[in-house]
């Protein structure tokens, strides 16, 4: 290791986010630990680092706890299935993730000397009241219900984050991430763009929940991980909002996708999910000051990306 390389342990590693972020770190020079359980995450995600020499994979659970020698200059605990639809198929194993696996990662980030950097979420703020959000907002959350599963374990996290560094002296971050897609994006992820071109690019169509009112603001992956090593860099503890405020109802990602993917299928409606927010987006102000990033891919562009990553995946199955 050269002086000024890193040795960044990082949780979910081979998800969608993480495998990005793994690829940037790796990319800047420094010492890679990811681990995964492959619960969520995939092995091909991975597959472009495997044979990186600074690049080392764990198989495990954060929830089991995991054991690594040496020091760390950074934990960088991303791990939990994140769809709403993983809140119906797998809400034991976010719960264990986000609450044990959460604390297994905080001690391993205080033994081994490491900054500890948490991957919270905009479930925080749960169906909001204000709008835009920005960090000071303390949330509108249901505790029950389907969602609460990974909503307060998010809190947990953050409570948790804040109780080591008062208590234990630890170094932290925390990152509120809002809805972020891009290639790498499992298709049968049940979020809404990759349900939305998979259909399109299968002819089919487009699945909206409820009327396709409601809103979301759609952050690149490249943009959301750059962010986030922008803060872990930073002095910055947090949170810090990271995302993309340009803000779409569900019927324009939908009438988007169409036209880029050139579907003829349509859409159809479905049901609302449980407390399924009416609105998000995200306040940057935060980010932009401290840490002077701000999102560069477009919509559009950034759809234009993941459509052809789908693409491919189909063209590669036949
Ligand atoms: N959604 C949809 N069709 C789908 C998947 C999701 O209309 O096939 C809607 C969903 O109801 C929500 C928005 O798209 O209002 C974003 O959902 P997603 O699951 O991507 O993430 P969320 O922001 O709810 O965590």
């Amino acid at each position: 290791m050269t002086d000024s390389q890193k040795r960044i342990l990082v949780t979910g590693a081979a998800g969608m986010l993480g495998s990005h972020i793994v690829d940037m770190l790796l990319a800047r020079g420094d010492a890679v630990i990811g681990v995964d359980n492959f619960l969520t995450g995939s092995q091909a995600n991975l597959s472009q680092v495997m044979s990186h020499p600074n690049f080392d994979l764990i198989e495990a659970d954060i929830s089991q706890g995991i054991d690594v020698s040496g020091s760390l200059d950074a934990v960088l605990h991303l791990a939990s299935p994140a769809s709403p639809l993983h809140f119906k198929t797998m809400p034991l194993e976010i719960l264990r993730v986000g609450s044990i696996g959460t604390l297994n990662a905080l001690d391993l980030a205080d033994r081994t000397g490491a900054t500890y950097l948490f991957a919270s979420s905009s479930e925080v703020y749960g169906e909001p009241e204000v709008h835009p959000q920005s960090e000071s907002y303390l949330g509108n959350v249901n505790t029950l219900g389907e969602r609460s599963c990974y909503d307060e374990t998010k809190r947990f996290g953050e409570a948790a984050a804040d109780t080591y560094r008062r208590d234990r002296n630890l170094d932290i971050r925390i990152v509120r991430i809002f809805n972020t897609y891009g290639p790498r994006n499992r298709a049968d992820d049940g979020r809404v763009v990759p349900n939305f071109i998979t259909q399109a690019l299968a002819n089919l169509p487009l699945s909206i929940y409820g009327d396709g009112s409601q809103t979301r603001s759609y952050c690149y992956v490249e943009d959301q991980a750059a962010g986030i090593l922008l803060l872990l860099e930073s002095n910055v503890t947090g949170p810090v909002n990271i995302g993309n405020p340009t803000e779409y109802t569900v019927l324009q990602l939908a009438e988007l996708i169409l036209r880029l993917t050139g579907s003829t299928a349509g859409v159809r409606l479905l049901p609302l999910p449980q407390n399924d927010p009416v609105r998000r987006r995200p306040d940057i102000t935060r980010a932009q000051d401290l840490l002077n990033w701000e999102p560069r891919v477009e919509l559009q562009d950034g759809l234009t990306r993941t459509i052809e990553y789908f693409q491919s995946i189909v063209d590669s199955a036949r």
